[in-house]
């Protein structure tokens, strides 16, 4: 039970450990990334505009074809003529620019359409994609919506005031009224020869950059937002290209980064820990003797003999009158005689103690007592067990020299032991002998 408690004691540290450094890294590798958001949503927003002013060149090169009015739907296009008569043949344009659109801004785009300006009250409109809501509001209204959005954008009606402005302007997100759609709208005059010829407007979902900065997320491991969460710190504003001072706030969301810190740490602590385990346990398997699995002298001896022993006490266990045993009952017979004696000692001993195959039949262990009278209880407790064993069918005994050290080299404290199990086989054998 305490060494469960230890264990998850270490877990938890180490756990604690790993957490706050990979929490405090990855807090730094997100605020050094938020630069590369900012660039990536600033190349993303002009690869759109880059598209968009491809229009002028179609626009102006575009034939003529002669349309019933109404609405007509041609290349995926609706084209909504309020008046039969010639019309721009714009369908197959609008279409191209509109998958070109849809691989940038993906089902973030809402809509895309050209308000051509035909200097009457009414215009010819191409759209897509067509939506049922188009249809009801071009067919129910012969509204002039060209010189509408013209007024209310403020947009520049002359060519001269719209190189002073710059060509573009991107709106506030705002809720449009048919659809109750958060969107944005991005408004390109188009001019011929220096006049306003037509309006080219695209509708995105407001929820654009936000999709750009999972997107960018997903690819760079940050965990950045633009929609404020409630534990969140603000890291940037963003100025938005042709807008009116409006910016894009980007926050850290902390919940995420202790969410993806956690995790982290949680799975590299299991692994180093499964990978400490089984490190010891390859190491153990090769320190241990094949027979016994006790630990192999020749490994161990090496690094004993540059120890100082303190207060530990050094048991010399061997088992009596073996070689008869081999004689008389065989080799086989007598591996298990070592291997039971083997068990019965490492039954007896805790953890920390060691039991060396020191010998053939010989274990020499090293207990971790200092007080002689437990030290010699222990062993004339080990000399019993190995008297009482009923796993082999036939009695054995084995004698024990038993020597304490206080502060003192290991060779030294074993000469004491093997000087005292020489003592216990001169006296008779089948007993401890302390020196
Ligand atoms: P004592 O009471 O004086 O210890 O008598 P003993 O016969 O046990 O003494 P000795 O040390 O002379 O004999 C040990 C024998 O153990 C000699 C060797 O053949 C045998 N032996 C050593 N290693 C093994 C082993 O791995 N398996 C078996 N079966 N016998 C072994
Ligand atoms: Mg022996
Ligand atoms: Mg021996």
């Amino acid at each position: 039970m305490i060494m469960i408690l230890k264990r998850l004691a270490i877990f938890l540290l180490m756990n604690a450990l790993v957490f706050t450094l990979t929490y405090s890294l990855y807090y730094s590798y997100n605020k050094i990334k938020h630069k590369e958001l900012e660039e990536y949503i600033r190349v993303n927003l002009y690869h759109i505009f880059d598209n968009l002013e491809l229009v002028s060149s179609f626009y102006a090169n575009a034939e003529t074809v002669t349309l019933d009015c109404g609405l007509h739907y041609i290349n995926n296009v609706g084209v909504y003529t309020p008046k039969k008569g010639d019309v721009k043949a714009l369908s197959k344009g609008v279409d191209s620019l509109s998958k070109n659109l849809k691989d940038l801004i993906g089902d973030e785009l809402w809509s895309l359409g050209i308000i051509d300006n035909n200097k009457s009250k009414t215009n010819t409109i191409y759209f897509s994609p067509l939506r049922v809501t188009h249809i009801q509001i071009f067919l129910n209204s012969d509204f002039d919506f060209f010189n509408h959005i013209l007024n209310t954008e403020k947009l520049p009606s002359t060519y001269e005031e719209s190189l002073e402005y710059g060509l573009f302007r991107q709106t506030e997100a705002y809720k449009e009224s048919f659809n109750h759609q958060y969107v944005r709208s991005i408004y390109y005059p188009i001019y011929i020869d220096r006049k306003l010829q037509a309006l080219l407007l695209l509708d995105v979902k407001s929820s654009l950059y936000q999709a750009w900065t999972e997107n960018f997320n997903d690819k760079q491991f940050t965990v950045f937002t633009t929609e404020k969460p409630v534990n969140s710190e603000l890291l940037n504003k963003i100025a938005l290209p042709y807008t009116k001072n409006d910016h894009l706030s980007v926050y850290i969301n902390n919940d995420l980064l202790w969410k993806y810190s956690l995790l982290f740490s949680l799975i590299l602590t299991l692994v180093i820990g499964y990978i400490s385990n089984s490190l010891n346990f390859v190491i153990n398997l090769y320190q241990k003797d094949n027979m016994t699995q006790c630990i192999r002298r020749d490994i161990i001896e090496p690094k004993l003999r540059k120890k100082m022993l303190n207060h530990q006490a050094i048991l010399m266990v061997d088992i009596d009158r073996f070689k008869s045993i081999n004689d008389n009952y065989g080799h086989d017979y007598g591996d298990q005689v070592i291997t039971t004696v083997a068990e019965i000692l490492k039954d007896n001993i805790r953890k920390a103690d060691k039991c060396i195959r020191w010998g053939g039949e010989e274990f020499m262990l090293i207990l971790n007592i200092k007080d002689a009278q437990v030290v010699k209880n222990k062993a004339e407790q080990l000399r019993s067990a190995i008297e009482q064993q009923s796993a082999l069918d036939m009695k054995i005994t084995a004698s024990i020299g038993v020597a304490i050290a206080e502060q003192n080299c290991f060779s030294q404290v074993l000469e004491r032991a093997d000087m005292a199990l020489y003592h216990a086989k001169n006296n008779g054998r089948n007993q401890v002998v302390f020196l």
